[in-house]
């Protein structure tokens, strides 16, 4: 399929750290979504928590399927738009890497930590340094060698960094919007997680379709047009089919107003993208505000019920307890960063290592280090 002139060409990109021969059959991009792929950042997602811990099901959505049904929605709307679908698709793959273990909970609390030492824990940065040096896959690099237009993916997924506060990022363009490809990931994961969460606590029975239909006006339209036209199917099967609705106008209206953004600025170029003031994907007005309000009845019913925070704190508990630890005693680090503690701050060190764990990785390491602390939640949980 041809590209939009808007979209990123690959053969415009600005390579990679280390130069490296072309691949008879895959671009380069192809290669960046294989190398992400190949990761080990990739495979430790699937033990990674999304909302649900594994305690609840093994049905429910963990970081790794997560991710994979924002590449599918990432590469639909790139493929409507004209865009890049292998970028799109790589930079899918990889957005939730530098995820910290315990979702935005873990992230939070690590980030709290770390500012107890003037420092800071940001998993679009950490990403990046996973993506640069971290991951050792290859003899002739270190980290996956990804071309730039992944990396500047990676930094600028969910924000844009200013460049007086970061230097070290000079090279990023931190001045210029992103392409459009990166633009979308942000939202596509947006659709993906505000779906999968109401569905999830469908499944857990936390929510109930009164509660939804009560409290957010879209998903009572599209769940009354799905008993309208299916009233003799089971309940779930009407709530699936209004979730299937709710989707599929979200990405929708994505692609439309977009669509209508980039007419109305004249964009007709990937320089145009770059240089426009405010990034050009976005939902409607209308549809931001029903999603909004989607988000806010998730945010008071699911993620905020008794049974998902107790769990929560638990596990955000240990993450403090083994920083404390490590912070203390950095020689009881692995061999590798307890090497890097004498040359780098241990609180540095230990945020490094605790951000790359699993959630299981994490109650089995502190039952090891902690003892009995964890026994509890380590026995219910894994
Ligand atoms: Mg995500």
């Amino acid at each position: 399929m041809s590209l939009a002139p808007y979209a990123m060409d690959v053969a415009r990109s600005q390579g990679r750290r280390h130069a490296e021969p072309a691949h008879p059959y895959r671009d380069d991009y192809h290669r960046d979504r294989d190398r992400i792929i190949h990761s080990r950042a990739f495979r430790r997602l699937e033990a990674k928590t999304q909302v649900f811990t594994r305690r609840f099901s093994d049905h429910f959505r963990n970081r790794l399927t997560h991710t994979l049904e924002v590449a599918q929605i990432a590469r639909t709307i790139a493929r409507a738009l004209g865009l890049n679908e292998e970028l799109c698709e790589a930079l899918a793959l990889v957005h939730d890497i530098g995820h910290p273990p315990f979702g935005h909970a873990g992230e939070r609390k690590l980030d709290a930590l770390m500012g107890a030492h003037g420092d800071v824990f940001d998993h679009n940065l950490h990403a990046l340094r996973m993506v640069e040096s971290f991951e050792q896959r290859y003899a002739a690099f270190p980290g996956l060698n990804l071309t730039f237009e992944v990396r500047e993916g990676i930094v600028k997924h969910s924000r844009d960094y200013r460049p007086d506060a970061h230097p070290e990022l000079a090279e990023y363009r931190l001045g210029e919007r992103p392409p459009l490809e990166a633009q979308l990931i942000d939202l596509a994961d947006e659709i993906a997680y505000n779906t999968a969460d109401l569905d999830d606590g469908y499944e857990a029975k936390l929510l109930r379709p009164e509660m939804m239909r009560a409290e957010v006006p879209v998903f009572r339209g599209l769940l009354d047009q799905a008993v309208s036209r299916y009233p003799q199917a089971a309940e779930k099967l009407q709530f699936n089919e209004a979730l299937k609705s709710l989707i599929d106008r979200l990405t929708s209206d994505l692609i439309e107003h977009t669509r209508s953004q980039l007419t109305a600025n004249h964009v007709a170029s990937l320089e145009a993208v770059r240089a426009c003031p405010r990034r050009l994907v976005a939902f409607s007005p209308a549809v931001a505000e029903e999603k909004r309000v989607l988000q806010e009845f998730l945010n008071r019913r699911l993620y905020q019920h008794p049974q998902i925070t107790e769990e929560r704190e638990r596990a955000v508990k240990m993450l403090e307890e083994l920083f404390a630890f490590f912070v203390q005693q950095p020689e009881r680090l692995p061999r590798a960063y307890a090497a890097q503690a004498k040359t780098q701050p241990a609180h540095r060190v230990a945020c490094d290592y605790l951000a790359g764990m699993t959630d299981t990785y994490v109650f089995r390491v502190h039952r090891d280090l902690l003892g009995d602390l964890a026994s509890q939640p380590a026995s219910r949980l894994r």
